[in-house]
């Protein structure tokens, strides 16, 4: 028999008052390992962050919430909130504690004559974008429709139309949330201003989001130009891009990534497996005036297999899906570069060479557009002023090659990081990271530190980029500090 040390004999102490107070009341389902759904149930995403909680409380609704809010809360019990299971670093399971599973709460509606929508705090980016598109309006959110909604709006949310329509947490007009005592809460522009602004980047610290009202904007196509460029143009390719990138409109994003090319049937056989420069051009606007930006892009280097045309936006969101199939191995990090100076260029470049996994990228994206002309105080989301955004993420099968591919990683990061400027994203950041949390909130952090303090004060919601509450006298006195 396999003994348990007093934190395991505590938790699991603590996870039997939660079973037996949720049965019986709680309307979704409870899973406990041995359960039939219970090996589905507890995977996420990335395979480098599986763990074993001891009890999964996959919610029917908002007071299911509630419940197991205020049932782990009374015993104590470590607990994970999931919505896609996308978190890179895992926070969204744990071993020996409680998930609260927002899967079943997926549902949207869409009112088209306000171009709003409403959607649950389960949400996928696909049930959002297939409810939104019915109507010909978007929200602005990420480029694969797996990702949760909930993680990637709370801490941020980048995507294809960043530059024209802003991060998608500038288009949240209210959240709807259960708090660490189980009440709900409401938080908009004129109603709990304070937690409106740091549910705005500040992810999952204060509570369970269970419902968003977003802003939707008019799209149903675009143009979408890609090219692939092989090794001796990247260089001068990332050159006229950082160059070109800080004068160009809003309706054009331009990502670029760097990697070994697929072994695909859609890429010529003497491109396999070099490196390349995989460049995606979406245009957002007037297709003539698209022509000439998109032809112009592409005389700047020598791409291989161009191709041009125009996708649906749901096409769109769903072309990289299978690229980041869930139960792979992952592994990040990330930074911001106010410019990409030629020494970083020749870095990234020279580490293709080495590269351990063939699915492994180096994405780069420029920011600017709306999304830079939001105020750094008006959210908690971290710097808006520095818009190369760098995120270096291994992609490999075996964990017998985890050490390689977190080590090249690592390495490349070392390198990069003196000419990075301070800060990173937290929804591209690994579990491994936690003294980067401040780094990325800096002259955020304190009101942050209020905000929790006053909405979660013993810090239940901490499996997340932790801000941790002020230490309250009672705490203090009790942990005898
Ligand atoms: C394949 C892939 C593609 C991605 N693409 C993009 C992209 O294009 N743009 C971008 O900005 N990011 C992107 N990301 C990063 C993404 O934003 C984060 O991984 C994000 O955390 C995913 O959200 P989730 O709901 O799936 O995460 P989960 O793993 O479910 O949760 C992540 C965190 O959010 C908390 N949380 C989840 N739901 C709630 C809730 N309802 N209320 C309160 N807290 C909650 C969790 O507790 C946890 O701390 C991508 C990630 C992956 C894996």
């Amino acid at each position: 028999m396999v003994e348990l040390n007093p934190q395991q004999i505590f938790m699991k102490t603590g996870i039997e008052e939660t079973f037996s107070s949720l049965t019986g009341r709680f309307r979704g389902d409870l899973l406990r390992p041995g359960d039939e759904d219970y090996a589905q149930a507890r995977g996420i995403w990335n395979a480098m962050a599986a763990r074993r909680p001891a009890l999964i409380a996959r919610c029917a609704g908002v007071e299911d919430v509630q419940r197991a809010v205020r049932a782990a809360s009374a015993a104590d019990v470590l607990t994970a909130v999931r919505c896609g299971g996308h978190s890179l670093a895992g926070f969204s399971t744990c071993d020996g504690g409680l998930v609260i599973d927002l899967s079943r709460m997926r549902q949207a509606s869409v009112d088209p004559q306000a171009r709003k929508a409403h959607f649950a705090g389960g949400s996928l980016l696909g049930s959002i974008d297939a409810a939104t598109q019915q109507h010909g309006l978007v929200f602005p959110s990420g480029v694969v429709s797996h990702t949760g909604a909930s993680g990637l709006v709370l801490g941020g949310g980048f995507g294809w139309l960043t530059r024209l329509h802003g991060l998608s947490c500038d288009n949240v007009e209210a959240f709807t949330l259960v708090t660490a005592d189980g009440s709900i809460v409401h938080a908009g522009a004129r109603e709990n201003a304070d937690l409106f602004w740091a549910l705005r980047g500040g992810g999952g610290n204060f509570g369970v989001v269970t419902g968003f009202e977003v802003k939707l904007h008019p799209l149903r196509s675009v143009v979408l130009a890609e090219g692939l460029c092989l090794e001796d143009d990247i260089s001068g390719l990332l050159r006229h891009w950082r160059d070109f990138m800080p004068e160009a409109p809003d309706q054009l994003k331009w990502n670029l990534n760097l990697r070994l090319a697929p072994n695909a049937e859609n890429i010529p056989a003497h491109v396999r497996g070099r490196a390349v420069a995989s460049e995606s051009a979406l245009w957002l606007g007037d297709p003539e005036e698209g022509e000439r930006y998109l032809n112009h892009i592409f005389s700047l280097s020598k791409p291989v297999v161009v191709t041009r045309k125009i996708v649906s936006y749901l096409a769109l969101q769903t072309m990289a899906d299978n690229e980041f199939p869930h139960g792979r191995r992952y592994y990040t990090k990330s930074g911001y570069f106010k410019s990409l100076d030629d020494t970083s260029i020749e870095q990234m470049v020279q580490a293709l060479a080495t590269v351990p996994s063939p699915a492994t990228q180096i994405e780069l994206a420029y920011l600017g557009g709306a999304a830079a002309r939001i105020a750094p105080h008006e959210t908690a989301f971290g710097d808006r002023s520095s818009p190369f955004v760098i995120n270096l993420l291994a992609n490999w099968s075996d964990a017998s090659d985890d050490a390689a591919n977190v080590a090249w990683i690592r390495n490349l990061f070392n390198q990069l990081r003196p000419s990075m400027a301070p800060g990173v994203y937290v929804n591209f950041m690994s579990g491994d990271e936690d003294d980067r949390v401040p780094e990325a909130y800096r002259e955020r952090w304190d009101r942050l530190v209020e905000v929790k303090s006053r909405y979660d004060p013993h810090n239940f919601f901490r499996l997340n980029q932790n801000v941790p509450p002020k230490k309250s006298s009672t705490m203090e006195k009790e942990h005898g500090e």
